[in-house]
């Protein structure tokens, strides 16, 4: 029951996690409601013909509603429990759900006309989030095949039968229609809420979570990863020359670029706020750090686009700062707000330097003065 959602392609955040722990915890209360619902009202005649045998089932699945009820409320009162404990508590009631609601599903093909506790049974696992198609098609699978055997016990009628069979598809259908467009839309709204809405690179969110991944990463393996901040010089100045659009267009072309220069799959390339952007890559070498950034800056120049201010240079150009974690020789301790920030002081004297200049800074460098 665990990882519904863990699918590599579009690993979910925290938030949603979280979500989906409070969802899963309210998903067991709702059950338990009805089942007691259920319990009293829906199963007289069940009760009248077959009483004895029933009663103690029904004392069993009322016990255990109660139990549930009480444990989900609690647990979303306190609201810290691990992801683990949640697991484990809902896959157990899903369990005791299940085979206690055996009997009552057999004594249906005896008595009733359509199979009434089946039914709600379904409708309780049309609320899993069961997003992929072979496990979709695996539990429903398993779960029509079940219920036909335990409605076989009574010899129910051919038209029993066939409600047992379109029911169970219908669930199958809905499920997989509720779950896919549910999980798509969570997909999509957390991607915009980690995009910058008009260069389409990662906004400040977003690249700072991946950039923290990647730092753990490169601790990890013992890897060079390095930093940057880039911000386009004089672009007051452009805007006052071209206007807002043609500077809007300008930004959007420069952080094509730095992606450019940025390319590989594990680089982070994100617009860290106006016309500010920032990298976060891992490399094999100090001399990489500095050869990129100038590559970059090459190539920005390079791209002909006209500045507003030509004091520098006749074309558009940025000034980067950059730095590096660097194993063995950064603190272990530091984080990726820290790197950033070491980055921009490196801006900030590209910038007095008399800017379209890359200046490479290390921890030490500051620390040895
Ligand atoms: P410096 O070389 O010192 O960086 O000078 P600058 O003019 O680039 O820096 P300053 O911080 O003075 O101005 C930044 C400008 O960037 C001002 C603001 O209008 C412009 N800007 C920020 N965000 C956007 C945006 O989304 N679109 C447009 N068109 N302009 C933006
Ligand atoms: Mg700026
Ligand atoms: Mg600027």
């Amino acid at each position: 029951m665990k990882s519904f959602f863990n699918n590599n392609s579009s690993p979910v955040p925290e938030e949603i996690r979280r979500f989906l722990k409070r969802s899963s915890l309210e998903k067991v209360r709702i059950i338990s409601i009805a089942i007691l619902l259920i319990a009293f009202t829906n199963d007289k005649e069940c009760l009248e013909k077959y009483g004895s045998v029933l009663m103690p089932f029904s004392v069993f699945i009322i016990a255990a509603a109660v139990l549930f009820l009480i444990g989900s409320t609690l647990m979303l009162k306190k609201g810290n429990f691990p992801q683990r404990t949640v697991d484990i508590f809902s896959t157990t009631f899903w369990c005791i759900l299940c085979i206690g609601i055996v009997p009552f599903i057999v004594f249906d093909s005896f008595v009733r006309p359509f199979p009434i506790n089946m039914t709600m049974l379904l409708l309780c696992f049309m609320m899993l989030p069961v997003t992929e198609k072979k496990r979709a098609s695996f539990i429903f699978g398993s779960f029509t095949v079940s219920n036909l055997i335990l409605a076989s016990v009574g010899r129910p009628s051919t038209s029993y039968i066939i409600t047992l069979l379109v029911i169970c598809a219908m669930g199958y259908m809905f499920s997989r229609h509720i779950h896919v467009n549910y999980l798509a839309m969570i997909t999509k709204l957390t991607e915009e809420t980690r995009t910058d809405y008009l260069t389409l690179a990662a906004n400040r969110k977003g690249g700072f979570e991946r950039s923290r991944s990647t730092l753990a990463l490169c601790k990890r393996h013992r890897q060079i990863c390095a930093f940057y901040m880039i911000d386009i010089d004089f672009f007051k100045a452009y805007n006052d020359a071209f206007g807002h659009y043609m500077g809007d267009n300008a930004l959007v072309n420069v952080s094509r670029i730095i992606q450019d220069v940025f390319a590989r799959k594990s680089d982070i390339v994100f617009r860290y706020g106006g016309e500010e952007f920032a990298v976060c890559a891992s490399v094999d070498s100090l001399d990489t750090v500095t050869y990129l950034a100038e590559k970059l800056r090459r190539a920005v120049e390079n791209a002909m686009i006209e500045a507003g201010d030509k004091s520098v240079s006749d074309n558009l150009t940025v000034s980067i700062g950059a730095t590096a974690y660097v194993p063995a020789k950064t603190n272990e301790l530091v984080d990726e707000t820290f790197m950033f920030s070491m980055a921009d002081m490196a801006l900030y004297e590209a910038k007095q330097a008399g800017r379209n200049r890359v200046i490479v800074k290390y921890a030490s460098d500051y620390t040895n003065k």
